[in-house]
């Protein structure tokens, strides 16, 4: 434990690249990210190179902006340039999601004039298509432009095996999608568990592993093999006290679970796809870790992983969590990948964790943030390496993709290895985008689809993150102008 608390403290602490000066872009675009270095602990080693080659800064070339959007065409360049300057004006997007969450949007004839507003200007900025034949042109049109997708079918959580097995109906088609595709276009197939269990039972299994973890008498007969879900400084404050064990029905919805996910792993594997499983709250986030490794157990037989799971930068046991969960892995000889986010549920976490008196798991800053999402892609980058295992950076930070290619280039992580991914959502950070591909990494965008009502929660959530001249947004905008 001491190693593990080690590596925490360690990639949580701030550096600062070279000299003790954060490195810039060539436009000087302003960055607030100090890089942290790699953890280092028995058996995680720092290596650093100075030579010009292997420089972060010359990742990426933003200055030859014809070489860098070559594969755009102008109307989709200025489309891009147009909904992304909308998107920076504050009161524009204010204005938007005050209407969007009107009760205008109840009369028939103004939803419709909203809707068809919002399909040609974010949706088609943001979604990928209505269906699988739409977004498998937009898998195409990426493929051609050296970048592949993962495709991701938008959906809510569900509360019913009816909806579960719906949802699970959409999500093979997904998976098959890749079939009438170029061979490796489709990078991964995204599956969501809150899709395949109900919540409310994702729930309940979440708080029983807390229990079991915190009383080690407390057994779970229905259990199967896992890896380490929680670190000593995981948030316990959702389970107060001892819950019921799982009724003879739960335990048959749970069954359903695991066969609903296993059928999706398995048109995935017939595809040679690997399924990318997306992290939720903390609240139930225990048991889609714990539906993440039960799949990996099954699925990760070869030297690459079929089954990834999502960690969350932003938590503050997160770097605990995936070491000892790689750990963990190694001793048994297993596969493991694991996409790593920063976090997109910051305001609910903190807003539970205060309601029920306890601190919040979030970074209680977001160079903390900063420092854990560095840290621990420094960290498997490291490991993989060395070793069979997959990462995916899922991100639209300039300065921690630099720091993982930086990275990736020094550890000789080759894109033919197929361990190394870097991922940003479709229609954010084109810029960094085709610079990373330009480096000769492997590079996928985050393919929602669905119909436009259906995916309006995903789009405000774009507005959102979007709006503001500061937001990430305002490297892309530069450039495209
Ligand atoms: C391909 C892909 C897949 C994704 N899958 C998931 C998923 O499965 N689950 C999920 O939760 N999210 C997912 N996300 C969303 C992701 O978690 C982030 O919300 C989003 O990518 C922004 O983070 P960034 O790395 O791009 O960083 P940045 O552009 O650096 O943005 C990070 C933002 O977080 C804020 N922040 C972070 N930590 C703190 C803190 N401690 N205090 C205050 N502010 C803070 C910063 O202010 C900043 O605005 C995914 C994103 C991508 C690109």
């Amino acid at each position: 434990m001491a190693m593990v608390r080690s590596f925490a403290r360690r990639a949580y602490r701030v550096h600062t690249l070279r000299g003790g000066q954060a490195q810039r872009t060539a436009l000087n675009i302003a960055t607030s990210n100090n890089f942290s270095q790699a953890p280092q602990s028995a058996n995680i080693t720092t290596t650093s190179s100075t030579s010009r080659g292997n420089d972060g800064d010359n990742v990426f070339d933003f200055e030859d902006t014809k070489s860098l959007f070559a594969s755009v065409s102008n109307g989709k360049l200025m489309h891009s340039a147009a909904t992304l300057n909308v998107a920076a004006m504050e009161p524009m997007v204010d204005l938007s999601l005050w209407v969007m969450n009107s009760r205008l949007m109840d009369v028939g004839l103004f939803r419709n004039l909203v809707l068809t507003t919002i399909k040609y200007t974010a949706y088609d900025h943001f979604v990928a298509g209505a269906d699988t034949v739409e977004t498998g042109q937009t898998v195409r049109r990426l493929w051609d432009s050296g970048l592949r997708g993962i495709v991701d079918y938008g959906l809510e959580h569900t509360n019913d095996n009816e909806s579960c097995d719906k949802a699970t109906q959409k999500l093979i088609e997904t998976a098959e999608l890749s079939q009438y595709l170029p061979h490796s276009s489709v990078s991964f197939v995204a599956v969501k568990v809150t899709a395949v269990c109900p919540v409310y039972l994702l729930r309940r299994v979440s708080d029983l592993l807390r229990w079991e973890y915190k009383n080690s008498s407390f057994k779970l007969p229905w259990k199967q093999q896992t890896l380490p879900i929680f670190s000593e400084s995981s948030p316990f404050y959702h389970t107060s006290q001892q819950p019921a064990p799982l009724t003879a029905d739960e335990e048959h919805d749970l069954e359903l679970a695991y066969k609903r996910l296993q059928s999706i792993c398995d048109k995935s594997f017939e595809g040679n796809v690997p399924v990318v499983i997306d992290a939720e709250d903390t609240a139930i986030q225990p048991a889609i870790d714990y539906m993440t490794y039960w799949a990996s157990f099954k699925y990760n037989e070869s030297q690459r992983p079929v089954v990834y799971g999502t960690v969350q930068a932003y938590l503050k046991d997160a770097g605990e969590r995936l070491y000892l969960a790689k750990k963990a892995a190694d001793k048994t000889g297993l596969t493991v990948g694991f996409k790593l986010v920063r976090g997109a549920y910051m305001s609910s976490e903190s807003k539970l964790a205060h309601s029920l008196g306890a601190e919040s798991p979030i970074h209680n800053t977001t160079n903390d943030t900063h420092d854990c999402y560095n840290g621990c892609a420094t960290f498997m980058l490291d490991e993989v390496s060395n070793r069979p295992g997959g990462l995916v950076l899922a991100t639209h930070n300039l300065d921690s993709a630099k720091l993982a290619a930086q990275k990736a280039r020094e550890y000789g992580i080759t894109k033919d290895s197929q361990k190394l991914e870097f991922a940003s959502l479709y229609g954010m950070s084109d810029a960094m985008t085709f610079g990373l591909r330009n480096a000769g990494f492997n590079v996928s965008k985050y393919l929602p689809f669905g119909p436009v009502d259906q995916v309006m929660p995903y789009l405000l959530r774009r507005a959102e993150e979007n709006k503001g001249m500061l937001s990430s947004s305002s490297l892309d905008r530069k450039l495209m102008m």
